[in-house]
């Protein structure tokens, strides 16, 4: 099969349905091709759904808002259901440390717009019912911040450019990518060859991968986190709860939790060892450790029923930060990977910027922004810093 197209994404998961989505939007006949067997396969189906702009870095700040946007008035505007919870993420402090570390992310965030406020310990009670109130000094609460389903916008997003033109091919392979005179040519799969002028790797854990068939290192090592969720309970809490404290399990880092669109309790952390690579087989520690933490959290949450656990990945890059943009050793070639810990997220705010990339030939973020996210960085830029 060899056909043409405006442009190519690979991979149909957090990042690229969005693309897909947004580049049909700006008139290009575009083709996603997924290895999987539908879009969100990959690890977009392991995102517990968390959406927020209160990070620290301008860049996740301005493409997270961006999807803020879109998720909170997808209904209204499309008419279509993604899940979208509107609720916030809430920080609850139990050391002076946290506190400090907390209350010296504000200025930034509202150098951006963003709504972020320090409330104090009976708020974050009522945000979150019967957390525990011993040390409790207060917290953060972004209330602009929600929660989307990670099964439910993948397909709504892919059936509205499926419907403005574009072309969805599953159950194939990326295996080359065509260059010719410093120029992308197109990709060959395992079952065709397509040609176009430009070409979006979305491929997520896979990406370095990419980089080997490109000729050019994409610097994405994956590792593995694990998720559950439990059957649905009447709504009671209203925001993402994040518990930035290390566990006195030994193993975990910060753990997450909150309740989603459905009333099902939805949970993970942050393993204090990282789990390198692409294993996504269920450890049984991982329910005993969470579920201890979270019954000493909120210890009304001991009579929740667990449905199932998950592992997945995030496609971490050594700075932390995405790899979003044009490549200029290859002409037409747009990266849009290693999205770490935040990639559903990010997904629409890339997504845009990824069809901006492609049409009007520019970044539509600021600079300060936009140099973070190229992929001709310093990577190590912030751990040499830090040894000096
Ligand atoms: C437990 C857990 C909880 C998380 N919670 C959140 C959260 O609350 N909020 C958040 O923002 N993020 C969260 N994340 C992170 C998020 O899941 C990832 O950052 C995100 O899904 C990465 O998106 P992606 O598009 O880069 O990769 P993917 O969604 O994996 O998409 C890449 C796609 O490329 C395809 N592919 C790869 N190679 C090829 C090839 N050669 N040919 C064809 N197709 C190919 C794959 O099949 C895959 O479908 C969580 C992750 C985990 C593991």
């Amino acid at each position: 099969m060899t056909e043409t197209f405006d442009a190519i994404v690979v991979g149909a998961g957090s990042v690229g349905v969005p693309s897909a989505y947004y580049l049909a939007s700006r008139g290009l006949k575009v083709l996603v091709i997924d290895r999987r067997t539908a879009v969100g396969q990959g690890e977009n189906k392991a995102a517990i759904g968390g959406v927020r702009a209160t990070h620290s870095d301008p860049a996740k700040i301005l493409l997270c808002t961006r999807t803020l946007q879109a998720v909170s008035t997808w209904k209204q505007d499309h008419g279509d259901d993604i899940g979208w919870k509107p609720g916030g993420y809430c920080f609850p402090a139990y050391s002076e440390a946290v506190e400090s570390t907390l209350k010296g992310l504000l200025p930034k965030q509202r150098a951006y717009g963003l709504v972020n406020d320090w409330v104090d310990a009976d708020a974050i009670d009522e945000l979150v019912p019967g957390i525990e109130h011993e040390n409790l000094r207060g917290g953060t609460y972004s209330p602009g911040d929600g929660q989307v389903s990670p099964l439910l916008l993948p397909v709504v997003l892919i059936r509205h450019a499926l419907r403005m033109g574009a072309e969805l091919h599953v159950k194939e392979r990326v295996v080359e990518y065509l260059i010719e005179g410093g120029a992308i040519r197109g990709v060959k799969t395992d079952q065709g060859t397509y040609w176009a002028p430009r070409v979006i790797v979305a491929t997520g854990s896979d990406a370095s991968r990419d980089g080997e068939l490109l000729g050019i290192p994409i610097p994405v090592q994956p590792d593995s986190h694990e998720a559950g969720i439990t059957a649905p309970v009447e709504h009671f809490i209203k925001p993402l709860v994040v518990d930035l404290r290390p566990g006195a399990d030994g193993k975990t880092a910060n753990f997450y939790f909150g309740q989603n669109h459905e009333g099902q309790i939805i949970f993970c952390y942050t393993p204090k060892e990282l789990f390198v690579g692409t294993d996504h087989t269920s450890q049984s520690e991982f329910l005993p450790i969470l579920a201890a933490r979270m019954i000493g959290l909120v210890p009304r949450l001991r009579h929740l029923l667990v449905r199932r656990v998950w592992r997945g990945c995030y496609p971490m890059t050594p700075d932390g930060v995405p790899i979003v943009g044009n490549v200029e050793s290859i002409q037409g070639l747009t990266l849009a990977v290693g999205m770490c810990g935040q990639g559903f997220m990010l997904g629409l705010g890339v997504g845009q910027e990824v069809a901006s990339l492609a049409v009007d030939g520019r970044y539509e973020l600021p600079p300060e922004a936009w140099n973070a996210l190229k992929y001709e960085r310093d990577f190590y830029a912030a751990k040499k810093e830090a040894l000096k």
